[in-house]
Order: C-alpha cells, then structure tokens, then sequence
C-alpha cells in the first residue's frame, strides 16, 4: 500500500440512500469530507458513485425502486442531479470541486473515445479536480449498458491507472459462506487467486443497489488482470479510507501480481 497516489472509490446506492430513496446526507457529507481530506494528503481521487436511480425514484413520487426502464432512466435523470449536487455543497464545503462523467459501454470499448475519456480523466485530476462518475443511466439501452458500478469502476480505476481501487459496499467484505445465512462465515482478509475464489459469490444483492457480490469479484479480476489492487470494504464508516491507504488490513484485499 506503499506509494499510493491515484485512488479510485465506488460507492453503491444502499449507502449513499435511504430505503424509502431520500438521500442519506450523513453518509454523503462522511464520505466528502474523507476524501477531501485524502486529497489534501496528495492523493488523486475519483469516485465511482452510484444512487442515481435510488436518489431520484422518491422524487417521482415513487415507493420503491422502478422496475420499468423508461422510469428508471427517469428516475435516474433526476436523482443525479439531486446527488452532483449533495456532492458539490459537501466537497466545496471542504475545500475541493467536482465534476460529473456520466458514460456507456461505448465509450470504455471504443479506443479512440476510451483515451479521450482517460486525457479528460488525467486533466481534471491535474487541475486538483474530483471526477464522479456513473454510468448514463438515462439513455443507456441493453447493448451500451456496463449494467453494474462495480465493473464501471474497475473499468475506470484501469483507465486511469489507479493504484488502488476501494468498492465500499454495505458488508464487510468476501467471506467464506453467505454471512446473512451462515453466523459461522468468515471474512477473507486476502486473495491473491481470484479464480479460488469465483464461487464464493452468491447472488445476494440490496434492494437498491444491483451488484452483489458477483459483479464484485468481476471487478476485482478486472482489476488484477490489470496489474491494480482492489479492496471491498464496508461504507457504513468511510474513515476505513485512512486505514487502508496506512496499509492495516481492512476488508478484502485483492492482490494483484504486478511483475
Ligand atoms: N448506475 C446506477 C445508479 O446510479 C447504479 C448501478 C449499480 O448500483 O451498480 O442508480
């Protein structure tokens, strides 16, 4: 954990909402605030944030999250809104700015758009910027759409190089057995064989978010394929941050072999 200057951070819907969908502003504001200190430390950050469709279905005067495309894009369109702009008031509060990227799987997949993406990535980082990205949940179709944050994220901590991609979520990390089944399970510490580690995934999955842990370890193997060390932590207390960067063994840490 040594060297570490470019950081990549996903956060999911469950941490960043509230069931009914308003948003959990002490979550937002916690999350802000340690990442503008983490820049102030002179690391590079940029958050993968997910909670656009969960911020914004509550808005429509919905219950519970839409299951029907057209009112999730719409549900989408007005809940990043509401996010970016919790994230601005937070991050300028603590001194820093932000900017929005909003893409599709055409734009990682294409080479030409995908190296546009990475010099508007590296540029705003130059400028002390921090890019929040989600996927373009309002006119993503089935076959541009990246689906999940947990793959966008690893696809974007590969774009720009990061040293460590950190996907907080709302359990502690990969255990051995399904933890809401198992009081028995065990958290894994590290991995260094993601392939070991496949069929551990299950399909349990919040009612907000849409990953799981599957599209978690998709990541992670992305991730380690690419030559960058990944950690699934637990979001509930985004101080953990100042844990992991000082190297103490939060969560699950990924390993990837860099030689
Ligand atoms: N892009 C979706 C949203 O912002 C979330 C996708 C995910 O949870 O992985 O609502």
């Amino acid at each position: 954990m040594k060297n570490i200057k470019r950081i990549a951070v996903k956060v999911g819907s469950s941490t960043l909402t509230h069931e009914n969908g308003k948003i959990n502003i002490k979550n937002v504001d916690h999350l802000s605030k340690v990442l503008s200190d983490v820049l102030n430390m002179g690391i590079e950050v940029v958050l993968v944030s997910s909670g656009a469709i969960a911020a914004g279905f509550s808005r429509l005067g919905l219950s519970e999250k839409p299951k029907e495309l057209r009112i999730k894009q719409a549900s989408a369109a007005v809940g990043q809104g509401a996010l970016l702009y919790m994230y601005e008031k937070f991050f300028s509060e603590y001194g820093h700015s932000v900017a929005q990227i909003l893409l599709n799987k055409k734009d990682v997949e294409n080479e030409h758009r995908s190296e546009n993406l990475t010099n508007t990535f590296n540029t705003l980082l130059e400028y002390g910027i921090v890019p929040i990205v989600n996927e373009n949940d309002s006119v993503a179709v089935d076959e541009i759409l990246i689906g999940d944050n947990d793959n966008l994220s690893a696809t974007v901590a590969t774009l720009i190089k990061a040293d460590l991609l950190i996907l907080f979520t709302d359990i502690d990390g990969l255990y051995d057995s399904d933890p809401h089944k198992n009081a028995n399970a065990k958290l894994i510490s590290e991995v260094r064989d993601i392939d070991s580690v496949m069929h551990l995934a299950g399909d349990a999955t919040s009612n907000r978010g849409t990953g799981g842990m599957v599209t978690k370890l998709e990541a992670a193997k992305h991730c380690m394929d690419n030559g960058i060390n990944m950690v699934i932590a637990n979001g509930s207390d985004p101080d953990v941050i100042y844990s992991i960067l000082k190297g103490e063994r939060i969560g699950t840490l990924f390993i990837a072999d860099r030689e």
